[in-house]
């Protein structure tokens, strides 16, 4: 059947990325606009295979050219509800990516996708053949499936029409949970989907922690288990209660165990720096330890700029994806930092620091009014210095930490002396002490005076002889 189709369709190319030079056209993304969305329907409401699209297609657009394109499925079948809908909509991103020279990333309304040249020469010049295989994927994938018809569309002032209502859709599905808590379930859910590039990853979704793509909450993966039990997403036991605060839970910590092969056993799903979730890649938000100030900052995939480290989402998210426990960053989905237990055994909202202004503003209602103004933007703070004076300024709760720190470190002051400058132009003593089990980050100097200093970051240094000769 997939010999109809003017392109490979196989998992092997969910790996494929098509770079600026590569690519015929750029659809949706951070420079247009676009949405995914899947909705549950009657069976008379939908026309199985059909497909319609609004707005210019691939063979109109000129090469290296941007659009806009949102990508509407309506479902239907017997098993089929509501709750299903994000689960089948999580598959578009990964069906998408097993076409050939078609490349997508992201989820709702960030999607991002790109065609290549290649592709495009080989015949792939027209969305319907895309929709198409999509179609054939969910019914060959998703048995509940018994009706599909797909519309897409490429026309802005269309897509301005109904993206509020997908974002309806979404903000519904995600105000499902608010009243729902991991203490009220005895039953979490795990999702595989980004084992395929991040294969210690374990993904575990809970009334309290969405999933980091953010496209699965609980009622989601409940929903996806109970249709297909052996699926990418299954139950998983919550087990005895380690630790409530930092939640940590027998059940998961067996199955990050198994799901990791090893590699982890212990995950607290609350806690940004002891056994952190491990990150896939998908995440909507990193989150980053600015030692400096002893502060945790968060960047979002919409940010183009630099958070006051320095880095940018891209340089951050490549440090923290790949399916690791990477201790100092962290990978979640938007929602949850309006969990009541957002990084809880670290502080919660008392840590946060530093945000890009519309992450801000997008859960400014889910930040404690007493904190929401003294959580800094790239309008307050661009880099350490500043970052550390608005806090000051703003009697952020950090500065407690700041306090009981430097009482507590004596001994460093007077090492500090002799000690060279450290990074963001602070010397060793006003560095806020790592927490224990950070990555270290060793820092090499050029010397007592002028010289290049370089700093490396989480790096392993091995040194086969060390030669000391005396200096005449
Ligand atoms: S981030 Fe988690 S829930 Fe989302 S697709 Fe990946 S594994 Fe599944």
């Amino acid at each position: 059947m997939a010999d109809e189709f003017p392109f490979e369709i196989s998992p092997m190319f969910e790996g494929e990325r098509i770079r600026k030079d590569g690519m015929y056209a750029e659809l949706a993304g951070p420079k247009s606009k676009g949405f995914e969305l899947v909705r549950a329907a009657d069976m008379d409401d939908v026309e199985d295979g059909k497909f319609t699209l609004i707005g210019p297609d691939i063979s109109d657009m000129e090469e290296g050219s941007r659009h806009p394109l949102a990508m509407i499925y309506k479902i239907a079948g017997e098993l089929v509800e509501a709750d299903l809908e994000s689960i089948v909509e999580r598959r578009n991103h990964e069906f998408q990516n097993y076409i050939q020279g078609f490349m997508h990333l992201n989820q709702r309304d960030d999607v991002w996708m790109r065609v290549s040249k290649e592709a495009v020469e080989k015949g792939l010049t027209s969305f319907e053949s895309v929709a198409k295989a999509i179609m054939m994927l969910f019914k060959n994938e998703l048995p509940f499936i018994e009706k599909v018809e797909a519309i897409y569309i490429t026309d802005m002032d269309e897509i301005e029409k109904e993206i509020d209502n997908a974002r309806e859709v979404y903000k519904a599905r995600d105000d499902r949970t608010r009243d729902l808590h991991d203490e009220d379930v005895d039953t979490f859910y795990g999702c595989t989907l980004c084992a395929s590039f991040a294969p210690t990853n374990v993904c575990v979704v809970t009334p309290d922690r969405i999933s980091l793509c953010g496209a699965i909450n609980w009622f989601d993966g409940r929903a996806a288990a109970k249709v297909d039990p052996e699926g990418p997403q299954f139950a998983i036991p919550k087990g005895d209660v380690i630790d409530e605060e930092s939640g940590e839970y027998t059940g998961v910590n067996e199955a990050a165990e198994r799901l990791s092969s090893g590699e982890y056993d212990r995950i607290k799903l609350h806690s940004f720096f002891e056994y952190p979730h491990t990150s896939c890649g998908c995440f909507e938000v990193v989150g980053f330890y600015i030692p400096e100030v002893d502060g945790i900052g968060w960047i979002d995939r919409d940010f183009a700029g630099t958070a006051p480290n320095g880095l940018q989402f891209s340089t951050m998210a490549g440090q923290t994806g790949g399916g690791k426990q990477v201790v100092g960053f962290l990978g979640v989905g938007v929602n949850y930092f309006r969990s009541p237990k957002f990084i809880q055994s670290d502080g919660g909202w008392n840590r946060v620091v530093w945000m890009p202004k519309m992450l801000k503003d997008k859960v400014l209602n889910d930040i404690p009014e007493d904190i929401r103004d003294k959580i800094a933007t790239e309008e307050d703070a661009t880099d350490v210095d500043s970052l550390r004076t608005f806090l000051k300024e703003k009697d952020h709760p950090i500065l407690e930490r700041w306090v009981e720190e430097e009482e507590e470190a004596p001994e460093e002051e007077e090492e500090a002396e002799t000690a060279p400058q450290a990074q963001g132009g602070f010397t060793a003593p006003q560095m806020m002490q790592m927490p224990s089990n950070m990555p270290s980050m060793p820092m090499m100097s050029g010397g007592g005076s002028g010289g290049v200093k370089v700093i490396l970051k989480n790096a392993k240094v091995s040194i086969d002889k060390v030669i000391i000769k005396k200096q005449d």
